[in-house]
């Protein structure tokens, strides 16, 4: 018979609960809530905890993406449910959001802290909206979000014993304050959009029907389009590494979009006219649009897909007939299809 030496296994339905609990701030994230528990219980790290959970993902930047994770931090800290999934990016039945408005995942970055020093000098608590790695500006204090340690310059992570200090000490608070004038128009439309309760219906331009996701979506392509470079296809990631840049291309975007709530059918024309003026006259619709009819035909089967396809289709053709008024436009609508 062997006695002593086995592991220890949690009995089913008693899962770990972290001793001394704190509750959660409004807007708040997930992982803001766990480290505040690392702090509170004197713990070294989120890890500790991440190990003790009874399900979902094991990996700290998925956790908020994950419905069984985001269950099971909720047990662990004796959360509400409801308020552990209003912190992360997931809601119970999968779909993901950003403070409860659906945002692409693919523009939210949760590998490392970011921060506002400012702001975590007026409040210590991690805001989820940092979360939102392509607008890293702080409408409230005009500066830039960082993401890593002003002193050993690292990437700010998550195993940290203290929510307000780097591992090598140093107290993010005092990261000097980066004033930032570009884009501030656009974080100010998504800090509204974000803060506006659900639409009630009655969408009145393209830009209120597709929603700050959609949104972010088009300024973000066009955006791309404007400065002449492929976008990366992982938003989040270059956005990390390159805050000014991706701040200065979503803000070409947004002027671009500069009258929304107005047209996307505007965009398209500036968007047309800036590629005329930087490289000549186009030869076909497909040349002046470049990645944008792409971009609309990968989304057709999404909730507003449907919408931007048509808008696109209809101004497309209406250029390409008033241009080249000796085509008919059906026929160079086929054409600008096939491509060169
Ligand atoms: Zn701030
Ligand atoms: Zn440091």
């Amino acid at each position: 018979m062997i006695v002593g030496d086995h592991p220890v296994t949690e009995p089913k339905g008693n899962p770990f609960r972290v001793p001394s609990v704190v509750p959660p701030i409004a807007g708040e994230s997930l992982l803001g809530i766990l480290l505040r528990h690392v702090e509170r219980n004197s713990l070294w790290s989120v890890k500790p905890l991440i190990d003790r959970m009874s399900a979902g993902a094991r990996t700290t930047d998925k956790i908020p993406f994950d419905t069984k994770a985001v269950s099971a931090v909720a047990d662990m800290l004796s959360l509400n449910a409801a308020d552990a999934f209003a912190a992360a990016h997931v809601e119970p039945e999968g779909s993901y959001h950003l403070v409860g408005k659906r945002v692409s995942t693919r523009f939210l970055a949760t590998t490392h802290m970011s921060f506002c020093p400012a702001c975590l000098e007026e409040a210590a608590f991690h805001r989820a909206v940092w979360n939102l790695s392509v607008v890293p500006l702080c409408v409230r204090h005009r500066c830039l979000i960082r993401s890593s340690c002003p002193r050993c310059e690292a990437p700010v992570g998550w195993f940290r014993a203290r929510l307000l200090e780097c591992p090598c000490g140093h107290d993010l608070r005092s990261a000097p304050h980066v004033t930032v004038d570009t884009g501030l128009g656009l974080a100010r439309h998504v800090d509204r959009s974000l803060r506006l309760a659900s639409p009630d219906g009655t969408a009145l331009t393209v830009a209120d029907e597709i929603g700050i996701e959609g949104f972010l979506d088009m300024v973000y392509v066009i955006g791309w389009r404007m400065v002449g470079k492929a976008a990366p296809r992982q938003p989040s990631r270059f956005a990390l590494r390159n805050p000014r840049e991706i701040l200065a291309v979503m803000d070409e975007g947004w002027a671009a979009c500069n009258d929304l709530p107005g047209s996307f059918v505007s965009a398209l024309t500036i968007i047309r006219d800036h590629v005329r003026a930087t490289r000549g006259p186009q030869e076909n619709v497909r040349d002046a649009f470049g990645s944008i009819g792409n971009w609309i035909n990968e989304r057709y089967h999404g909730p507003w897909g449907k919408l931007l396809h048509q808008i696109y289709d209809d101004h497309a053709v209406v250029l390409a007939g008033l241009e080249r008024q000796s085509f008919g436009a059906r026929r160079y609508k086929r054409r600008s299809r096939v491509g060169r």
